[in-house]
């Protein structure tokens, strides 16, 4: 933050206290302090003064975020809805669907998910086959979606489709929010080898859509989806962890219990396992000091190598703060901060095995740090995968930051039918 900025923040800081000191309690259930947050707009700063929030920068809304946590308060509703849905109502909604959507996204009482990705289309997402078919004021959807993280417990989802299978693959594209609760879905939970099932599989047939909850136009789906895109790859900051918090909708049970009540259960729900934290040099060298190694010459190196890597990504993250803030395009940054937070990822999973050796296989309450090390190691891999790959981030490194010659794309103006032949 620049010192300029210091005044306001500190003065933003005294406000947001005093507001959570007066209206802050565990006793309230959580379906009421996330209405007061929603109301107060310390939920989401960054949204408009419209729309919940205040129109903050986000160095004023990490203020507002460091206050509540201070406070040991529960923290805002965090999900899709909230990264993904609302920016992309903000940007491309009409004012409709925003009266229509946002207020139970702000408040956490629906839960809504991505329905993008599909078995021959990842990477390559413009090559989505999901399509849709007007019938009257609403369109029909046959398909299926995968990778769908959290669908059985939410209420909606965002949802690309192909709308003009005539034309150029990015030219056919609608963006739609869909109904997660209706006949026409099937959803099926995929096993991941840390034990949870955090996604799905989403067969549609025959599923309904409005048309009125078509976002951004007919045909505008590509732009639609890149700028969903861009919204969840920021919200996956270098390092960031894939935790669970108090998951947002009524499905997931906890809007009706006391937020006391509502964080024992969740905690209960890991087993007294708290997720270990990536690219933090500090956590690591507690546990090789729990275990006997920090006087290890290799394990002392590695340790230092990572704190370097990231005290490096920290600064990147800062001179891409600082260049948005002098109204510079947003350069290289936002792809080499992908990057740093992969490898840092991978080094935390790398370095925590190292540490514990052959206890880093166990997990369970008995386990070294019941289970939390071993977890993050197989779950470390979804750093690299989720919000684009590694490769594709360095692709763009390659072509937009480097001006290395861009991949071929025979399929780029070939109507999307002719290409499926
Ligand atoms: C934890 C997690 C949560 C997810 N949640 C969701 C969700 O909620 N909703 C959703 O829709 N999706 C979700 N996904 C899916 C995710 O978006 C895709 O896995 C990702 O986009 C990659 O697509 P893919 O798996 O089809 O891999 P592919 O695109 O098939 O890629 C396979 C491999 O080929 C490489 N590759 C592909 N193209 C190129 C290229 N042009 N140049 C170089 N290398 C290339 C890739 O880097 C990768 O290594 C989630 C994934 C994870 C891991």
């Amino acid at each position: 933050m620049t010192t300029t900025d210091q005044p306001r923040a500190e003065a933003i800081r005294a406000e947001v206290r005093a507001w959570l000191a007066e209206h802050w309690s565990p006793e309230l259930t959580v379906r009421a302090w996330w209405k007061l947050l929603a109301d107060s707009g310390w939920a989401y700063p960054t949204w408009p003064t419209e729309w919940y929030g205040k129109g903050f920068d986000a160095d004023l809304a990490q203020v507002v975020r460091s206050e509540i946590a201070a406070a040991g308060a529960l923290a805002p509703p965090h999900g899709i809805g909230q990264t993904m849905g609302a920016p992309v109502l903000l940007q491309f909604g009409s004012e409709d669907q925003r009266k229509r959507f946002l207020p139970r996204i702000a408040t956490g009482e629906e839960a809504w998910c991505q329905f993008f990705s599909e078995p021959d289309a990842g990477s390559d997402l413009a090559s989505l086959k999901t399509r849709a078919v007007r019938d009257g004021d609403e369109w029909i959807v046959n398909g299926q979606k995968v990778w769908n993280s959290g669908t059985l417990t939410s209420d909606r989802g965002v949802l690309p489709l192909r709308t003009d299978p005539n034309v150029p693959k990015h030219r056919g594209l609608s963006f739609f929010i869909i109904d997660v609760d209706q006949p026409g879905i099937e959803i099926r939970p995929i096993r991941q080898m840390n034990g949870e099932a955090h996604f799905n599989e989403t067969f549609f047939t025959d599923a309904r859509v409005r048309d009125a909850d078509l976002i951004g136009g007919l045909n505008n789906g590509w732009a639609v989806t890149l700028a969903t895109l861009a919204n969840e790859r920021s919200s996956y900051a270098a390092g960031a962890d894939y935790g669970e918090g108090i998951a947002p909708g009524a499905k997931s049970g906890m809007l009706d219990l006391t937020c006391a009540e509502a964080v024992t259960r969740t905690r209960a729900a890991h087993k007294g396992e708290t997720a270990f934290p990536l690219g933090d040099a500090k956590a690591l060298i507690g546990l090789a000091r729990e275990h006997g190694c920090l006087d290890d010459p290799s394990i002392r190196q590695r340790l230092m190598r990572l704190h370097s890597m990231s005290e490096a990504a920290r600064l990147t993250a800062l001179r891409a703060k600082a260049a948005a803030a002098a109204g510079r395009a947003p350069g290289p940054e936002s792809s080499l901060g992908y990057i740093a937070g992969v490898h840092l990822a991978r080094a935390t999973r790398d370095l925590g095995l190292a540490i514990l050796g052959a206890g880093g296989m166990l997990e369970g309450e008995d386990a070294p740090r019941h289970g939390s090390v071993a977890k993050m190691a197989l779950t470390s891999l979804v750093h690299g995968i989720q919000g684009g790959t590694e490769q594709i981030q360095r692709n763009i490194v390659g072509e937009r930051v480097l001006g290395l010659p861009k991949e071929p794309q025979v399929d780029r103006d070939v109507p999307f039918k002719d290409v499926l032949k």
